[in-house]
């Protein structure tokens, strides 16, 4: 029976209801009368002075995604535009990944880092070896990380997880510094949710893969990840944890997307309904190559164009979401989806662990293979070419704006006044002291220009004045 209050795994993503979902979208794909009312109920409404999005539940967006006229494509298109525009603006978060250890007990069918794969190089970082990758990670002008592990209890048990963590945020070279660690490890138990929390993580992040049941079981034939349950339920015991900002995902390519997209919609429904706040983000990865992989021989596989009608109406569903594209994609499939909704990007990613501290691209231990090959600062100064603001902001964590504190700062519009000054700030740094100077001269003309971008005069004239602190060697600014 299906109940997003429930916590339990089979009730709050029920495969009745998916697949109820998917025929109510088949019957209504050309209900044109509907259609419009999905998107007139989507639509930034004023709310006294704020401006707000209401959202759609699972059922209504899939409709949309079921609907294939290309007017009516169009105008979710647009609208996603709007609603990021609304919300997000045109800053984009940057982060990079950092791998710590391959060594995994599961079996992932799709992941080269799979327990049977006896060839691929396995490593795990010393903290030595973490303190070259963060300096790496520095020198090129990186303040965020998303930290990658596969499941091992041996070699990568917690206290290898959290003492990483430790000497991330510890390591502090010339001006750089971690300002904040993504987590992307394993289920695990509330204790040690409890235990990440307290090493001060920002999201804990884990992808669903498959909401597909069945699928999951044959797709995870081995190890702790088999258990479905503990998988999907890994959310809700994060949440009992502390933790409040969770970031899903599922991998596009091993089910059908229709199934994913419901079920991840789902997903975010039950953590509102439960927790009163809903998922901080939404990654959108493809299944790639890999070592061992072959993505060929998995059957359901998506086009660009689908790719790019799931990351619009993830924006329209969920407008207060953020939504993450990692280096999975090329230059072009990001710079269409940048349009349509995401707003966090990585740059510069190396997906093999040690692979920032190499001279060349390593493939011997690499998770997927990079898209985008380019380096930050070659990231950096392609958005801002396109009119978009790189931000290395890390504010709103260290400032306590998690969790639902996080969704209503962003519902009352205060967004505008707080991390579009932080966004050019933390520009400021990345250019002064990691920039090409070709990328220099972009960045400071843009920042003079988005300063008008501040509505608050008070806060604008601060931001002019820490700009100049900047330039003299001051550090770590926010609102
Ligand atoms: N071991 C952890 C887990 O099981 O959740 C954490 C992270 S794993 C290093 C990160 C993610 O990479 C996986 O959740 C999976 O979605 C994705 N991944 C695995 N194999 C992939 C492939 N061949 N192509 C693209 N992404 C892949």
């Amino acid at each position: 029976m299906y109940d997003p209050k429930s916590l339990k795994a089979e009730e709050f993503i029920s495969d009745e209801e998916i697949r109820a979902t998917i025929a109510y979208a088949d019957e209504n794909k050309d209900n044109l009368e509907l259609i419009d009312s999905i998107l007139d109920k989507a639509r930034p409404k004023q709310n006294g002075a704020y401006v707000t999005c209401a959202g759609l539940s699972h059922r209504e967006a899939s409709v949309l995604l079921a609907c294939e006229n290309p007017e009516k494509i169009k105008e979710m298109y647009a609208l996603a535009e709007e609603i990021k525009q609304a919300f997000y603006g045109n800053r984009i978060v940057i982060f990079a990944p950092l791998y710590l250890s391959n060594y995994c007990v599961n079996g992932c069918v799709y992941c080269p880092y799979h327990m049977k794969n006896k060839h691929i190089a396995r490593k795990k970082l010393t903290q030595e070896e973490v303190r070259k990758e963060v300096i790496a990670l520095q020198d090129m002008g990186h303040k965020r990380l998303a930290i990658e592990a596969g499941e091992d209890p041996v070699n990568n048990p917690i206290e290898y997880i959290l003492e990483c963590i430790d000497t991330i945020y510890s390591i502090k070279h010339k001006n750089g510094e971690i300002r904040r660690v993504n987590v992307n490890i394993a289920a695990t138990t509330v204790e040690n949710y409890r235990k990440l929390k307290d090493a001060g993580i920002g999201t804990y992040i884990l992808f669903q893969e498959t909401y597909h049941k069945e699928s999951y079981l044959k797709l995870h034939p081995t190890g702790p990840k088999h258990d479905y349950a503990y998988h999907t339920e890994a959310m809700d015991r994060a949440m009992e944890g502390g933790i409040d900002d969770v970031g899903l995902g599922v991998l596009f390519g091993l089910e059908l997307y229709r199934y994913e997209f419901a079920g991840l919609l789902m997903h975010a429904e039950h953590l509102e309904a439960v927790h009163g706040v809903g998922p901080h983000t939404i990654s959108v990865p493809r299944l790639k190559r890999a070592d061992d992989i072959d993505p060929d021989q998995f059957d359901n596989g998506i086009s660009d164009e689908i790719f790019e009608k799931i990351c619009a109406l993830i924006r329209i569903a969920v407008p207060y979401t953020g939504m993450i594209v990692s280096t999975r994609e090329n230059q072009e499939v990001r710079e269409k989806v940048l349009k349509l909704g995401v707003s966090q990007l990585s740059g510069g990613s190396r997906t093999s662990v040690g692979g920032y501290t190499e001279a060349e691209r390593p493939h011997d231990s690499e998770q997927f293979d990079v898209s985008d090959q380019r380096t930050l600062d070659e990231v950096v100064c392609w958005l801002m070419e396109l009119g978009y603001v790189p931000s290395f902001c890390t504010a709103c964590y260290r400032e306590g704006r998690t969790g639902d504190r996080f969704m209503s700062f962003c519902k009352n519009g205060q967004i505008r006044n707080c991390c579009h000054p932080n966004a050019l700030m933390t520009l400021k740094e990345y250019l002064i002291d990691y920039a090409a100077q070709h990328t220099h001269d972009v960045g400071d003309e843009l920042i003079l220009k988005e300063l008008d971008n501040i509505p608050n005069e008070k806060v604008r004239d601060i931001v002019v004045k820490n700009l100049a602190e900047i330039t003299n060697g001051k550090r770590d600014f926010r609102f």
